[in-house]
């Protein structure tokens, strides 16, 4: 119903959604601007978008994918934290979820047929401790190295060749962090990350140079690049092995995924026909749906948890 695409084709909205006026047009003027007109046609039969009490800032196409999205038997919605849940901030301990966008999350956790993940490249007891989600939400840290699946999932324990890995990778950043005033690092069970937002620019990209010199002497580790942070993983996996590992868990039909970094992508490739992706921000993407920050994604989620609310209400 609705394959992801990188295409550019002109589908995605958030580049024009032209700040508090949005393109949706209120369903009393009895229009709904045909910016998706190829999406199937029976999309709303049973429940027509504008039933969806949704923000007036979400792009009209956006919630017609939620209300398609809502009428799975079993859904799971996944959200990254950092820059979608939590506006971004200087001190990664201050993060926290706009209070809309945690209360939407929580209801969303309590409906049927519903299950609720987050999926942050934090370590778990760092995610944990910020987001304090809802008892039943799943949790994948550090990018898919670990998984919450319940009180009963094993913890990650590395073996003694990744440990070593992790421990020379984190002398070598240690070198970095006392050479580069406002670098630090932050220690994960299965890497470590060098954090340079409080960093002057200059300063920032000469730590993550000297970072890339000194660990590419270093074999088998994963290096990606973040929003102001090197990421360095000692097991390998992203993501997409976490949407996959949480669809496998809930049994979900559908997944929702909205990831606003570079590693979202990932998870934005492990979507499939009836899934839906959405990018919060600027910058390349696989994900169709894009919206423009944290601050709307309380209308995202509310949007869903009416949606939900609606379909589920009708059928039982
Ligand atoms: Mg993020």
């Amino acid at each position: 119903m609705t394959p992801e695409s990188d295409d550019g084709s002109g589908e995605r909205s958030s580049g024009d959604r032209g700040g508090t006026d949005g393109s949706r047009v209120a369903s009393g003027g009895g229009v709904t601007p045909d910016a998706h007109g190829d999406a199937d046609a029976d999309a709303d039969e049973s429940l027509p978008a504008d039933l969806v009490d949704a923000d007036e800032s979400l792009p009209a196409d956006l919630v017609d994918a939620v209300v398609r999205l809502c009428k799975a038997d079993t859904l799971l919605v996944a959200m990254d934290f950092d820059g979608t849940l939590a506006p971004l901030v200087p001190r990664a301990d201050d993060a926290r979820p706009l209070p809309a966008s945690a209360a939407a999350f929580a209801a969303l956790a309590d409906l049927p047929g519903t299950t609720t993940a987050l999926i942050s490249g934090r370590a778990l007891a760092s995610l944990r401790s910020v987001a304090t989600p809802p008892g039943s939400t799943l949790l994948i840290g550090s990018h898919g190295a670990e998984v919450w699946l319940g009180p009963d999932a094993a913890p990650l324990q590395l073996d003694e060749a990744a440990a070593e890995r992790l421990d020379n990778a984190t002398s070598v950043l240690k070198e970095v962090t006392d050479h580069f005033p406002g670098t630090s690092l932050e220690h994960k069970p299965a890497g470590v990350v060098l954090h340079t937002r409080q960093a002057t620019p200059d300063t920032a990209a000469a730590a993550v140079d000297a970072a890339r010199t000194a660990l590419s002497q270093l074999p088998e580790l994963y290096v990606t690049d973040g929003k102001q942070v090197l990421e360095v993983a000692v097991v390998r996996a992203d993501k997409g092995d976490g949407i996959r590992v949480l669809r496998e868990a809930t049994g979900a039909t559908a997944v929702l995924f909205a990831g606003d970094d570079v590693t979202d992508e990932d998870g934005f490739g492990a979507l499939g026909p009836d899934d839906l992706g959405v990018k919060v921000g600027d910058g390349h993407t696989r994900a169709r749906y894009r919206i423009g920050s944290p601050e709307d994604v309380p209308a995202l989620l509310q949007a869903v948890l009416a949606a939900r609310k609606a379909i589920r209400t009708g059928r039982e």
